[in-house]
């Protein structure tokens, strides 16, 4: 057997099982031993339902069966039982005053089953337990599954992988050790270079597998996951630093500015620039008078002021001359004589590049720049010939014209501006609003009649801690925005525990008196899933609505938002709350992005525990905008100290970053807003916690790929990497 089989060609797969593997990505006998556990169960924590003894605290694993409800016999209260097998003996479970429970689950699932053992000698049941579904049992306990593999009895951890309809955990596992058995081990090579795995203590590839599938310690498996971990960072970091070797090695075009000329555009602004503005300005400034192509993250929270960065350095760029060819050649630029470096300012939607466009020419209209834009449904420019204080409608023939020869030098638009037909004469700068990936390939394209490489600056309001920004923009320098412009109100957070919400209302119905709005936020129940349902309380938008409309607010006005609305039923709603046909906005997290409301400034939160703190900070954030004190009131059922303790990070972080990085070290890293995008897997993710981890994967990417000249000599000497990275992304976007 060799690692680039078929699983098909060894073992029986038939049309069900096939199609079930498929989606988990797995066909050959290397993508299954690359299926890494999940996670694992510690049988010492499971009891055998035979062994449980009356009074005993129990953990039991099986399948449900025989479930019913019925009224207890005297007191006649509901009653929800059945039972549960593990393959030892079966137990009674029952639930008092739940029927609803019954209905939840059915006959057949399995289930983790956790209470006391209650009842009589020969009738003992389990009352009342917590129960979790289980997409599958980790490995069926009563098989010998250690049987063969040098496992102790007592060495009891148990493989749990991500399954599929059709295929189990526990057939992954004994598939994978049948491939153990057949020697795939030794035909393995590892792609990593030994020298780099000695260097960090890191297990070679064949024991790093067995390690991972069938540990024998803890410390084993530990060790294998952070070299599978290391491994997957190691491959983007190497495509990372191979697309900035590519960028460095393209020329550009490089230009410097007088600090007393970009001062005669900022001093204009009805605002002193941040000093963090001015850093990032300063940042881009020196990357244009270099000999590479920037590549650059700008990472600032909503209403940091990225758009002021974005024109003044666009200004730098308009009024720069390409170093040889056309245009008058030498000479010092005065503001009638310009020259024609181009700018394109890429947005992810029309409404923001159209917004773009107008913002644009608010910073631009006092000088001749023309200005224009291009989106699927339409292009302007700015200024009109018969009104020059105004844009107008042009043809796209003569938009392509204009861009073509150089007379328009800054084009915002949509992903239109990749488009084949559009052509430059000197493209030098891109701007990537709203975290795009872009790659090399694309900004080349955009550079395609040009063979000079234009710099990039992408900029994003979503803050990711910065082992995520390492990873996914590994090659980007990356400027934080982090601090927020002065006499911005910030957000007077309170979190809201229970029976904390008579006095929220109170202040909110104030707000409302005295002519604000609200949104009220409830989580969404998108696909219930009846294992996770036994909080029955969690608000629904129509629900609320309706309750609000009857108790706290009945003398308001109340609209709604959802994600099963239509998009003109969204848009309707969202013009009306603008238009304070309503007070109060009732919707789940999925508010659109970018909208703006800025009389609404209260923003009701219910179920905060359930958010990331970025995710909670991204709603607050709809609320910023007005020029009135904002709220936001996190409302949670739980009394845990820690869930309050989490989200008071809202009201004492500084910034979206430090509520990033709280949520990587105090939630799941997969919960991570961006993480989920990111094309990371679950591992990829848990290795994002450790900034060590990242930072050596980073510095060895980066010395193997400085070590050779080009990029195919790179591939000679590390086929198996070369190919790894050539196949990046391709597990992206799973399922
Ligand atoms: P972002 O794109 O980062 O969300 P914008 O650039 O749209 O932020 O800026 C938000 C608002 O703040 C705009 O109205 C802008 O004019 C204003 N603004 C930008 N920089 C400053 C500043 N340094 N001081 C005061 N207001 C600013
Ligand atoms: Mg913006």
């Amino acid at each position: 057997m060799t690692p680039t089989d078929l699983l098909a060609d060894h073992f029986r797969v038939d049309k069900p099982h096939q199609a079930a593997l498929k989606r988990l990505r797995i066909s050959t006998v290397e993508d299954l031993l690359y299926h890494l556990p999940a996670r694992y169960e510690d049988i010492s924590d499971i009891q055998s339902v035979a062994g449980l003894a009356l009074g005993q605290e129990a953990v039991v694993y099986g399948q449900l069966s025989c479930l019913k409800t019925r009224k207890a016999w005297k007191s006649k209260r509901p009653i929800a039982e059945g039972y549960i097998e593990d393959g030892s003996a079966k137990i009674k479970v029952m639930w008092f005053n739940q029927p609803y429970l019954a209905k939840m689950y059915s006959d057949g699932m399995y289930v983790k089953v956790a209470g006391k053992v209650t009842g009589k000698e020969g009738s003992p049941y389990i009352a009342n337990p917590e129960l979790e579904k289980l997409d599958s049992l980790p490995v069926d306990r009563h098989d010998s599954i250690f049987k063969g593999t040098g496992v102790e009895a007592d060495d009891t951890l148990y493989p749990v992988y991500r399954e599929s309809k059709g295929v189990t955990s526990k057939w992954l596992y004994h598939t994978v050790l049948k491939c153990f058995d057949k020697g795939v081990l030794e035909r393995l090579h590892d792609p990593i270079p030994a020298a780099i795995l000695e260097r960090y203590n890191l297990p070679e590839l064949a024991t790093a597998l067995v390690w991972i599938h069938s540990p024998k310690k803890a410390e084993h498996a530990e060790s294998a996951r952070k070299r599978f971990a290391f491994e997957e960072v190691f491959y983007i970091q190497v495509q990372s630093a191979q697309n900035r070797a590519a960028a460095n090695a393209a020329s550009t075009y490089s230009f410097k500015t007088e600090p007393t000329h970009i001062k005669s555009f900022t001093n204009r602004f009805p605002f002193a620039l941040t000093g963090s503005q001015e850093k990032s300005i300063c940042d881009i400034l020196k990357d244009f008078a270099g000999s590479h192509a920037m590549s650059r993250l700008l990472e600032g929270d909503v209403g940091s002021g990225k758009t002021a960065v974005a024109a003044t350095t666009a200004f730098a760029v308009a009024t720069s001359r390409p170093p040889e060819g056309s245009g008058k050649a030498g000479g010092s630029l005065t503001d009638v004589d310009f020259g024609n470096l181009q700018v394109a300012y890429m947005a992810p939607t029309e409404i923001l590049a159209k917004q773009h466009f107008e913002s644009f020419i608010e910073y631009f209209h006092h000088l001749p720049i023309n200005i224009g834009l291009i989106t699927g449904s339409g292009c302007m420019k700015f200024p009109s010939k018969s009104d020059p204080t105004k844009p107008t409608k042009i043809s796209k023939a003569q938009l392509l014209k204009w861009v073509k020869n150089g007379e328009i030098p800054i084009l915002i638009g949509t992903h239109a501006l990749i488009y084949k037909s559009v052509e430059f004469k000197h493209l030098a700068y891109v701007i990537i609003d709203e975290q795009h990936r872009f790659g090399t390939n694309q900004r080349k394209q955009l550079a395609k009649k040009d063979a000079r490489m234009p710099h990039l600056l992408s900029m994003t309001a979503t803050p990711i801690p910065r082992t995520l920004a390492l990873t996914i923009y590994g090659d980007l320098d990356i400027t934080l925005l982090d601090e927020m412009p002065a006499g911005r109100k910030p957000v007077k957070t309170e979190v809201i525990g229970p029976g904390q919400e008579t006095a929220m209302y109170e202040h909110v119905r104030s707000e409302l008196a005295a002519g604000r709005q609200a949104y009220v936020i409830c989580p969404r129940i998108d696909e219930p899933d009846p294992a996770k349902q036994t909080a029955l309380n969690l608000k629904s938008v129509k629900a609320e609505a309706e309750h609000l409309s009857k108790t706290e607010f009945k003398d308001y006005k109340i609209g709604i938002l959802h994600g099963k609305m239509t998009p003109a039923e969204k848009d309707t709603a969202m013009n009306d709350f603008n238009e304070h046909k309503f007070d109060v906005l009732v919707a789940t997290s999925v508010v659109e992005v970018g909208v703006n409301v800025p009389n609404a400034t209260n923003i009701i939160i219910e179920g905060a525990e359930r958010f990331g703190l970025s995710q909670l900070h991204q709603l607050r954030g709809r609320v910023i905008r007005g020029a009135h004190q904002p709220y936001c009131f996190a409302v949670t059922e739980s009394k845990s100290e820690k869930t309050k303790e989490r989200l008071g990070a809202l009201s004492t972080a500084k910034n979206g970053f430090e509520l990033a990085e709280h949520d990587l070290q105090f939630r799941g890293s997969g919960e991570l807003y961006g993480g989920k995008q990111s094309g990371l897997s679950d591992l990829g993710m848990e290795a994002i916690r450790n900034l060590k981890l990242v930072e050596a994967a980073r510095t060895e990417a980066q010395e193997l790929v400085a070590t050779y000249d080009t990029p195919d000599q790179f591939t000679q000497a590390h086929p198996l990497i070369a190919h790894k990275v050539a196949h990046l992304g391709e597990e992206l976007h799973l399922e």
